[in-house]
């Protein structure tokens, strides 16, 4: 009995690894397709000067609209481009289009665009935003290209040569989801970072842990010394954005001054009060 209890779950277990793996393989080649087919697009999520108290800029974050199994979250489907291949196109279409989208934008503000680890791997990296960038016509000042270190950690020598001629260039180079994964006080000393986005799951935490909010303070002090401006993501109550004022962080982004909602090409859209775009 016991025997055939395990045989069971054993057979349940293998099941569960079929679809997820079934599904994986589904979205893969999917994820071919879903560019020539419209399935995707951007939104764009504000971010806040803390300062100044205005709009700083806009991260653009991708949505895939799947035909059948309808939203997939980028959480999901990037680690499956990246595995896949799909991530050079993919990651190209979205420079492309936020570029293009941006250079349209009344306020002129900056647009952060995330670019994956897996694209430091194609040589022609520099060359191709420097093309979109000439296409496009939107200036390079108002690029900031948002990279996690395990971009880094892969080839360190040439992801530096990389940052450093999209430095040149004039694109700011911001590191993402900062304290989380393969952060080390190396990279920070070593690359010429424009910006620090401290990861959301520390402003989730700081209502209730002390130590979450330790941590913040200590991102914003290391901030400081580096003379690297920091920006706190996953802001959604004032509470939270409270404390990031009272410990002198720079920069905000959150559900609190927006959700990722469609773009601000309108002339007249009212940014200085809390957008609820959808998402
Ligand atoms: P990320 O770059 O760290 O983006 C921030 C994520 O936090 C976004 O999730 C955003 O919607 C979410 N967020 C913003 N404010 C809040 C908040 O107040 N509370 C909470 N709980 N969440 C908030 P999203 O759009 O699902 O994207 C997830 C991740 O997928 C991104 O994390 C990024 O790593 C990746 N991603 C999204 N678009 C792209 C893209 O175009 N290219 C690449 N390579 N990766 C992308
Ligand atoms: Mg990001
Ligand atoms: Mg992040
Ligand atoms: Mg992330």
């Amino acid at each position: 009995r016991a025997k055939g209890q395990r045989g069971e779950s054993c057979c349940c277990y293998e099941e569960g690894m079929d679809a997820a793996a079934r599904r994986r393989r589904l979205l893969a080649g999917d994820l071919r397709q879903a560019i020539a087919r419209g399935e995707l697009h951007l939104l764009y999520q504000p971010q806040r000067s803390l300062r100044s108290g205005k709009l700083s800029g806009y991260e653009a974050l991708l949505r895939w609209q799947h035909p059948r199994l309808g939203f997939i979250p980028p959480d999901e489907f990037i680690p499956i481009a990246e595995e896949s291949g799909s991530i050079f196109a993919i990651g190209e279409w979205v420079l492309e289009e936020a570029c293009r989208e941006a250079q349209r934008w009344p306020g002129g503000e900056k647009v952060a665009v995330n670019l994956s680890a897996v694209q430091f791997s194609k040589p022609d990296l520099v060359a191709t935003i420097h093309g979109i960038l000439a296409e496009t016509g939107l200036s390079p000042r108002r690029l900031e290209l948002e990279i996690t270190e395990t971009a880094i950690i892969e080839d360190k020598l040439r992801a530096l040569h990389c940052l450093r001629q999209m430095k040149a260039m004039g694109i700011g180079v911001a590191i993402d989801d900062f304290g989380t994964g393969y952060s080390s006080l190396d990279t920070l000393h070593s690359f010429p970072f424009d910006k620090i986005k401290i990861d959301k799951s520390f402003l989730l935490l700081s209502d209730t842990s002390a130590q979450a909010r330790a941590i913040i303070r200590a991102v914003l002090a290391l901030g400081k010394s580096l003379a690297i401006p920091v920006l706190a993501e996953g802001v959604e109550t004032e509470a939270q954005l409270r404390i990031l004022e009272n410990e002198g962080c720079d920069e905000a982004q959150g559900y609190y001054f927006g959700r990722p909602g469609g773009p601000p090409s309108h002339p007249h859209s009212d940014l200085t009060q809390k957008t609820a775009v959808n998402t």
